[in-house]
């Protein structure tokens, strides 16, 4: 893993003046005002279906669904949010946000940023988090404008000047449940709400220090993946997600920004770019064709796109409509990606040479899937073959 510095990540990933995106065309947000979305999905069943097969069964579902229930009503927790999300529901029930500030007179015993800096990661991985990063705050990267889908009001997000850093945080997942694809159980993880609930924690940690921070539990303040690229924790891959070193695409990722004074991480080169050029294997495999089976370009296909970043272009739309909502199972991209594997010694050792002999690229490729990885597992002995660990949800 060779550490690059900000210059060499920009000439690698940006082409051009890249515009603020604005929150509001986001899929995620899309949902509460695109009528052509709603058209598109106006046929398909709201619920997602239980059937009579391993896999897809009422116990399978509950485990994906109950979870994902929950999430909503966790978003609660971080309150005041930057588009006013909830302010108007919390006042109904005469709900303050939290007032969170040292004690009168109290002064903070560190005032060194490298000492902050370690102390702030490792209060992020004592809060779940699995792997931390920081960057410097690049403005490009937040959205121009937030939207709050209660009101549908669509207003300029101020982000002050005193904002320079941001944290990123990484909540892995287990591999096991990653190879019962395509049903409920390879959608178990419940990372993201793990990592609703470590930024949560960690920005009131912040908050208690006597600084200011802002959360991004729901995406609310930008773009998480450039972020994440800058802040050192992986390099983005052909399905449009981080890949990491040690959990692959298999994770959630949390920012918060703060005007604490950190020392940043540099960006990384694992050899992604070039190993997800000789390998198709998400492209191949998503059952609504969103992921890009050409080179990287910079030309968007959708309003949810951004501009002069180069990447494998992902048409979110088609891939919204496949999981409707997030309440259909897929995530198969994540199941089949070479980099989806549990961090044993053996494919560290794997990892080395994907990052040392590059041009050994397609013959990786085909060991992978020669020795049966990203193979879809049948769920009919699921109970008796699951062995869950902490972080296998
Ligand atoms: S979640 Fe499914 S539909 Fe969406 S990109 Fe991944 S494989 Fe394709
Ligand atoms: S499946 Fe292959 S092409 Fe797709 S992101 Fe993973 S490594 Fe890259």
């Amino acid at each position: 893993m060779k550490k690059i510095t900000l210059e060499q990540w920009e000439k690698e990933y940006i082409t051009g003046p890249v515009k603020q995106f604005d929150q509001k065309y986001t899929m995620g947000r899309r949902d509460a005002w695109d009528e052509t979305m709603w058209e598109r999905m106006r046929d398909l069943p709201a619920l997602p279906p239980v059937r009579d097969e391993d896999g897809w069964r009422l116990s399978n579902w509950a485990m994906r669904i109950g979870p994902r229930s929950i999430a909503a009503k966790l978003a609660f927790l971080n309150f005041p949010r930057p588009n006013g999300e909830y302010e108007d529901i919390m006042k109904v029930y005469g709900i303050e946000p939290p007032r969170m500030s040292p004690p009168e007179g109290a002064r903070l015993d560190i005032d060194e940023p490298a000492e902050l800096t370690e102390y702030i990661k490792k209060a992020a991985v004592h809060f779940g988090a699995n792997l931390v990063g920081i960057a410097p705050l690049d403005r490009r990267w937040i959205y121009s404008h937030s939207y709050n889908v209660n009101t549908k009001t669509h207003k300029a997000l101020d982000i002050s000047e005193e904002f320079k850093y941001v944290i990123v945080m990484a909540y892995g997942s287990g591999y096991e449940t990653r190879k019962y694809y395509p049903t409920y159980i390879n959608t178990w993880s419940v990372m993201g709400q793990r990592q609703i609930l470590g930024s949560s924690f960690l920005t009131s940690v912040i908050k208690c220090l006597g600084f200011q921070t802002i959360d991004s539990s729901f995406d609310d303040i930008g773009l998480a993946i450039p972020q994440a690229m800058q802040a050192g924790l992986g390099q983005l891959g052909r399905h449009s997600m981080l890949i990491t070193p040690r959990f692959g695409a298999n994770l959630r990722l949390g920012q918060i920004i703060t005007d604490m004074p950190l020392i940043p991480d540099r960006p990384v080169d694992l050899g992604i770019t070039e190993f997800c050029n000789a390998c198709k294997k998400c492209a191949k495999t998503c059952p609504s064709q969103s992921i890009s089976h050409e080179s990287r370009s910079t030309e968007p296909i959708t309003i949810s796109n951004v501009d002069n970043e180069l990447k494998w272009q992902f048409n979110a739309e088609k891939c919204h409509i496949n999981l409707y909502g997030y309440k259909r199972p897929c995530e198969i991209c994540i199941s089949v990606c070479p980099f989806t594997k549990p961090d044993t010694a053996f494919h560290r050792t794997a990892r080395w040479f994907v990052d040392h002999a590059r041009q050994a690229d397609p013959l990786y490729v085909k060991l992978d899937t020669l020795l049966g990885y990203g193979k879809p597992r049948k769920a009919d002995n699921f109970l008796e073959e699951w062995h869950p660990r902490p972080y296998d949800f």
